[in-house]
């Protein structure tokens, strides 16, 4: 469907719950409403799982466990591989599926779509190669075996700013590990997991393994299936106090838990940076996905003798965006989600201009119809602004001048996140001073942007626990079994 319209896709996407290979309403009827941010306007109704829904979908993740833990490993890697295959096929309709209910620019979709396909690719090769250990223990008695095995039943809640690849980033290394899930997307976003796991039922993969509940009552439905000793895993991304919450909640159980949660990224810039590459990655770093990004880079930390230099070159290349809906052609900022998010980062902003900051351009709401904030540079911030504290989460580049290493240094680590940080300086070991300085879980060094999936994606500090992708991203769907035999040989 090359030239599908925005009206027939959303016809295609499914509007229940997908529990045990069936497409069902909400036991009890309930649906919630899905918006374009850029119009306001509705674009689909939805089922709106309750506390029962919840638990018959656990039930079928539960009764599918074994026998998909069973499915040969280059079985269930072609699945995998086949799902990776048809969403090249229906690349079109996932890119225009995030833009109509994300917000975010057709061409950046299609980025989230080669990058989310790719955990399906890199997940399908990985399936085959899960091994283990076997040797003789240090006193030559007997022999250790180390195994591998499927945690169990898993599930998955994922955040509205990258529907499909958060959704991809989880699935592809459960399944591929022999694991069952339930996945609850954002109730912001949930159209595209719904469109992905019908791609999933018609490549084969079978009853019970994924099972999707959309909701407009989150806690309400996820509190008894964090609690269910029959669940092995959460896998949670979103914010940091959501992420505090589901590990109290899980620390009942002691379940087993991933955490990819909020980010507070430093972009430090030395003074002797290739200033034209700086500029390209603070803009790709920034304003990738209107700045809706956990890895956005939300702090510019510039060498006082390049700060104002710097300052006028991101603001003229700012100063030529293209703000409006993402479907149109040549725009390159879209909407922010909705009016708290736009409510967010104004406040930032003035907060910021208040105790002393400048603004360069930009600085205010759009009037009209949708939810969208002006690109946005402001220079000289001063410490104790909120802006240097918390997740802006829009299209404002705010800078700061250092004056020298330790300074750089001291800025950067000064927030109680730790997802990734943004190094430009041409000396080499200047560069791999900062990979051992800063505390940080992920580092583009003269890059702005990181994302792979084949490299661990996560964070250190209240950025979350464990990683995803690479070669890391399936262990964190295996346990880890050791064994001990008597040597063979001892009679
Ligand atoms: P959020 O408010 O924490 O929500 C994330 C998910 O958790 C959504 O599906 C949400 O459902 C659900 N949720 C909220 N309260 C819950 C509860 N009590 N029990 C169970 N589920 C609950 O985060 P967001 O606003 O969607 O996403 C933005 C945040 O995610 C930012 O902080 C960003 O940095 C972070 N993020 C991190 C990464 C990473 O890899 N580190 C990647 C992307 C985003 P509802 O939609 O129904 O509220």
């Amino acid at each position: 469907m090359t030239h599908v319209t925005e009206a027939e896709l959303l016809q295609h996407v499914p509007n229940e719950l997908f529990i045990n290979g069936e497409w069902v309403p909400a036991a009890d009827g309930a649906t919630l409403t899905v918006h374009d941010p850029a119009t306001g306007k509705v674009i689909k109704t939805i089922a709106s799982a309750g506390v029962a829904d919840g638990a018959a979908a656990l039930d079928a993740a539960v009764d599918a466990q074994a026998s998909w833990a069973a499915t040969p490993p280059r079985v269930r890697g072609e699945i995998l591989r086949r799902a990776f295959d048809l969403m090249q096929e229906r690349k079109h309709e996932f890119a225009l599926l995030m833009t109509i209910e994300m917000g975010k620019p057709l061409s950046e979709a299609y980025g989230e779509v080669a990058y989310g396909g790719e955990f399906l690719r890199w997940f399908s090769e990985e399936a085959v190669r899960v091994t283990g250990r076997y040797g003789t223990n240090p006193e030559g008695t007997g022999r250790m075996i180390v195994s591998q095995h499927p945690v169990g039943p898993c599930f998955l809640i994922t955040p509205w700013n990258f529907p499909l690849a958060m959704a991809t980033r989880k699935i592809a290394p459960a399944l591929a590990a022999g694991c069952t899930v339930v996945i609850k997307p954002a109730a912001l976003t949930p159209l595209t997991t719904l469109y992905f796991v019908k791609l999933l039922e018609e490549v084969g993969l079978p009853a019970g393994v994924v099972n999707v509940i959309t909701t407009s009552t989150s806690g309400a439905v996820s509190d008894p299936i964090i609690a269910d000793p029959r669940l092995r895993k959460l896998s949670f991304t979103g914010s940091t106090p959501v992420g505090q919450k589901l590990i109290q909640q899980s620390a009942q159980g002691v379940l087993r838990t991933s955490m990819e949660l909020g980010g507070n990224a430093p972009f430090v810039v030395f003074e002797d940076a290739d200033l034209d590459k700086a500029v390209e990655g603070a803009i790709a770093a920034k304003f990738r996905n209107v700045g809706q990004a956990c890895t956005a880079a939300n702090r510019f930390i510039v060498h006082e003798s390049i700060a104002e230099e710097f300052a006028r070159r991101v603001t003229e290349r700012v100063n030529d965006f293209t703000v409006g809906r993402g479907t149109e052609a040549g725009v390159n900022i879209g909407p922010l989600i909705n009016e708290a998010a736009v409510a967010k980062a104004d406040a930032l902003v003035q907060d910021a201009v208040d105790r002393g900051a400048t603004l360069l351009t930009g600085g205010s709401a759009i009037d009209g119809i949708g939810t969208f904030y002006q690109p946005t540079v402001i220079s000289g911030v001063t410490p104790g602004s909120n802006i240097l504290h918390e997740e802006i989460f829009g299209p404002v580049l705010a800078i700061t001048p250092f004056v020298d290493e330790d300074d750089a240094v001291r800025i950067a680590n000064d927030t109680e996140y730790g997802l990734v940080s943004y190094v430009f300086t041409q000396d080499l070991a200047r560069g791999q001073r900062m990979i051992e300085r800063l505390q940080t879980g992920m580092m583009g060094l003269n890059l702005g942007v990181v994302s792979n999936a084949a490299a661990p994606f996560g964070g250190v500090k209240q950025s979350g626990l464990g990683r995803e992708g690479g070669l890391e991203g399936i262990h964190e769907y295996l346990s880890t079994k050791y064994t001990l035999t008597p040597d063979p040989f001892a009679g």
